[in-house]
């Protein structure tokens, strides 16, 4: 962590005086939350932190059968959370469990996560696959951002001089709906090479609607949408599912990583994928061992 430059750290007790901070800073002035982030991105010209820590947002909240989840909130707490443990297979709070460990896991919050994405990163995966909504506030106001366009460039790249993520929603899920998460990782607490969330709907083995998502393969979560075609409106079995998880190790991209080679990767893509389905779809029960 650099710190040179640094002359002040200010701990606003209101989201409004935040915002106010933080755009007379520019972009000489950076919101803080967890801090976890600065261990591996230099503060280069950052002479104000703004800390979230006295904001009141660190709650997750059941709405209509959705979610709202402050950005303050502890990933530990995410996954301690009974409302994020009945939502969605409990996909939210047993992907915060696979975050880091203990200790990283009380530091690092929900916005943290999402603002900045690592090949790494958890929740930005899940967040696109649950069609999560961010809200952002800034000088100008409160906006609502879907995951997909957050998540099309690196989110700090969207905001703007002042703009602070308040809440992320996760909007009521259809009847009938599965959902489930899966990483590979060397270790408990190891940074995963590749992870899959997956969502669907289905009426009886018919897939009504589904998102795929691939985490890890490159810094931001890619919707794997040719194997999402070939499951939607039709009536899974066998060989579907492993031509839709084929088609998914296919048509993701795949950056450079120094732990493995993308051919690895795209194994990897394939037995989440395959496994995910075979589970949720096929009513399977898929032994640990058969996913990776
Ligand atoms: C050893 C280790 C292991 C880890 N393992 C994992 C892992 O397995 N999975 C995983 O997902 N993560 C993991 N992480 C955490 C991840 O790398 C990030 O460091 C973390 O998510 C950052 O969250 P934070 O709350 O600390 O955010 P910060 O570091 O405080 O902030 C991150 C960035 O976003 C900005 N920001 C923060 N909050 C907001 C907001 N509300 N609005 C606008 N901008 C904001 C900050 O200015 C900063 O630029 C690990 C970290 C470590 C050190």
């Amino acid at each position: 962590m650099r710190l040179a430059e640094l002359k002040k750290v200010s701990y606003p007790e209101t989201v409004a005086e935040a915002v106010r901070i933080l755009a007379e800073g520019e972009n000489r002035s950076l919101p803080l939350s967890g801090g976890v982030s600065f261990v591996f991105a230099p503060l280069k010209s950052v002479e104000e932190l703004v800390s979230l820590s006295r904001l009141p947002l660190s709650y997750v909240k059941e709405e209509k059968g959705g979610l709202r989840i402050g950005a303050t909130t502890p990933v530990a707490d995410l996954a301690a959370s009974r409302a994020a443990g009945k939502y969605g297979d409990g996909i939210l709070s047993l992907t915060a469990r696979r975050i880091g460990s203990n200790l990283n896991r009380n530091l690092i919050t929900v916005g943290g996560n999402l603002v900045q994405p690592f090949i790494w990163s958890d929740l930005p995966t899940v967040a696109l696959v649950l069609n999560a909504a961010v809200v952002i506030q800034g000088p100008s106001g409160r906006k609502t951002m879907k995951a997909e366009k957050f998540f099309a460039r690196m989110p700090k790249q969207l905001l703007k001089d002042g703009e602070l993520v308040t809440e992320v929603i996760f909007p009521p899920l259809p009847k009938n709906s599965r959902t489930a998460y899966e990483q590979f990782a060397l270790t408990e607490v190891d940074f995963a090479y590749l992870k899959t969330a997956i969502r669907l709907s289905r009426t009886g083995k018919k897939c009504l609607n589904l998102a795929i998502v691939i985490g890890g393969a490159t810094i931001l979560p890619q919707r794997a949408s040719g194997a999402e075609a070939a499951l939607k409106g039709k009536t899974a079995n066998q060989v579907l599912v492993n031509e839709a998880s084929e088609i998914a190790a296919e048509e993701i991209k795949i950056q450079r990583d120094i732990r493995c080679s993308s051919d690895y990767k795209r194994d990897l893509a394939r037995a989440q994928v395959r496994g995910i389905l075979e589970r949720i779809l096929l009513d399977q029960k898929v032994p640990e061992w058969k996913l990776f």
